[in-house]
């Protein structure tokens, strides 16, 4: 091509023509350097990579084309002062970008962009480091690129596993500001992380930077501070100890949203509770779901149950050590047949409870105790400790993430079907036995009328259940990923009408969800867009993202 259309991407964003996109993107290279752009002017940079290798063009896991949401190119920013002239120049062009922090996000579209065309901004390559892990306030202060597992890492490096632990998700290679951001939960008894976090740095739109909370008063002045530029200066004493600050709580309008660039977090860490023992409890029948769920409730209430437990399927163990084939030559679903079979080769239940007990070993005892006897009504119900388990046991893996060591055992349920990649429907239920049950005969439903096998979890927050249904289809099955997505379409739709919402989603279904958060005509989303015109006029951070689109785009040809 000719020197202004130098850069030729698969795919432009809406209104920015070739040429605009070239000096753009030619801009962005003279700022943060060759080796950190990437365009994406061919096919062959395509490549769905591996979770260990992710992928920052698109979504691994494609339910749709594996095209459909697609960067233009990839930007990695060296510091803060790089994103603030980056959404400079994109306000002039009304240009999106995507910032993600690894780009994992599993299940819920990966690094992929909600409108093709957009740059997608990879903030954890080199904004990566722990700033700060303090003893004394139990706290840590990363930046977009650490992991979970890094910050495990970091604790046992520096012996610091015997005073403090960290929550984690099922897999240790997400970001802590990405999952945090996107209310991800982990198992320990900080599995709420959106709760468990204080103080956040961000970029907003216009190229100003923020910090929430306590973060917004200054730390006193002293020489050695007083020239530094505002993202390199100490943060206020109480910033990563007391979340709220003054005045409205600013946080939430960065969590799930567009408004935003997250820079740094503060994030509780757990203290170290001084013993730890992880168990299961089987629960032979299908329908013993209900009961359990109410003998759950009074004892996550009352704290008698101290993290956050998971009512695990049977099929989601049977898939951590196997695939479908192991177990079947079916290619239908699996009937209630097959699945006692299933469980009793495993001995396991057809539900299975995870939980913990955290303290010294009296407090443990008298924990066990009283949750043994509560599932004592349950007939047939059993308790298991790790040690009674094989090698290979589920429990084995909960063992570690209950204790927030990371571990990546969990991604073998995605092979349970061949190239299988997955989607996930997470809508929350009371931890109540009736609505579980209801919600799962729901769901089960839909699977069975696809064709798929039912893999899911209930896990159990505060007052109420995540409850995640974990799609798994054949990427490579045309006709099975059309079925895989009408499935989750179906679903949200069944849900709204039970009064069931979904508490995150993939990016194919991110208008629908926000569509049933309509009560009294919307008002949610008509909020949301006043809020979105108003930060971000030109509408270039992640434009569409949890179905809020920036008046720049038609939502009749947005919209999906
Ligand atoms: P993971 O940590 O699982 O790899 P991602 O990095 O993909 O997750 O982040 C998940 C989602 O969270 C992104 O799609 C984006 O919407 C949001 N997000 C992640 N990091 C940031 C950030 N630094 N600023 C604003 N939003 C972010």
């Amino acid at each position: 091509g000719s020197k202004s259309t130098k850069f030729t991407p698969l795919v432009l964003p809406p209104r920015v023509t070739n040429e605009e996109f070239s000096s753009f993107i030619q801009k962005i290279i003279n700022l943060v350097g060759n080796e950190n752009v990437e365009v994406i002017t061919s096919r062959d940079q395509i490549d769905d990579g591996s979770y260990m290798d992710p992928t920052l063009t698109h979504d691994p896991h494609h339910v749709m084309e594996q095209d459909y949401f697609l960067a233009s190119a990839t930007v990695a920013p060296r510091d803060v002062s790089d994103v603030q002239v980056i959404v400079q120049l994109a306000n002039k062009l009304s240009f999106p970008l995507w910032p993600i922090s690894i780009g994992r996000n599993s299940g819920y579209g990966g690094a992929a962009p909600r409108v093709s065309g957009s740059i997608v901004l990879n903030m954890g390559k080199h904004l990566n480091k722990i700033l700060e892990v303090n003893v004394e306030g139990a706290y840590c202060l990363v930046e977009p690129g650490v992991t979970f597992q890094d910050m495990h890492d970091y604790l046992v490096k520096n012996n610091l596993r015997d005073k403090l632990w960290l929550d984690v998700p099922d897999l240790g290679g997400g970001s802590i500001i990405g999952n945090t951001t996107e209310r991800g939960v982990g198992y320990t008894p900080y599995g709420d992380h959106w709760m468990m976090h204080s103080g956040m740095e961000v970029v907003l739109p216009n190229g100003e930077l923020l910090r929430t909370g306590m973060g917004a008063l200054p730390d006193p002045k002293r020489p050695e501070t007083m020239g530094l530029k505002p993202e390199d200066q100490p943060w206020n004493k109480s910033a990563h100890l007391f979340p709220y600050g003054f005045g409205p709580y600013v946080d939430g309008l960065f969590s799930q949203s567009n408004l935003g660039i997250v820079t740094k977090m503060g994030m509780w860490l757990m203290p170290n509770p001084g013993g730890y023992q992880s168990y299961l409890i089987t629960l032979p029948r299908e329908d013993d779901l209900k009961r359990a769920v109410d003998v759950i409730r009074p004892l996550r209430l009352g704290m008698a149950l101290q993290n956050v437990p998971t009512i695990r399927h049977i099929l989601l163990d049977a898939a951590v050590m196997g695939s479908k084939k192991h177990y079947s030559s079916k290619s239908d679903p699996l009937s209630d047949e097959d699945l006692d079979a299933i469980a009793k080769k495993l001995n396991l239940g057809r539900w299975n409870f995870y939980g913990a007990l955290y303290g010294p070993k009296p407090i443990r005892d008298v924990l066990l105790k009283t949750i043994t006897e509560a599932f004592s009504v349950i007939p047939g119900a059993k308790i298991y400790l790790p040690e009674d388990t094989p090698q290979d046991s589920v429990l084995r893996i909960r063992d570690k993430t209950m204790q927030g060591i990371p571990t990546y055992d969990e991604l073998k349920w995605i092979d349970w079907l061949p190239n299988g990649a997955h989607l996930f429907f997470s809508p929350i239920a009371k931890v109540a036995g009736e609505d579980a049950m209801a919600q799962y005969a729901v769901t089960k439903r839909r699977c069975h009328e696809v064709g798929l096998d039912f893999l899911g979890t209930f896990i159990v927050g505060m007052r109420e259940l995540h409850h995640i249904v974990c799609i798994v289809f054949n990427k490579k099955d045309p006709e099975q990923k059309k079925k895989a997505h009408w499935l989750i379409k179906t679903l949200i739709d069944d849900c709204a009408a039970n009064g069931w919402g979904e508490y995150r989603t993939h990016l194919a279904v991110m208008d629908q969800i926000m569509g049933t958060y309509n009560w009294n005509n919307g008002a949610l989303l008509k909020f949301n867009e006043i809020v979105k015109n108003a930060v971000d006029p030109n509408g270039i951070i992640a434009p569409g993202k949890s179905g809020v689109w920036p008046k720049q785009y038609s939502k009749v040809t947005h919209k999906l």
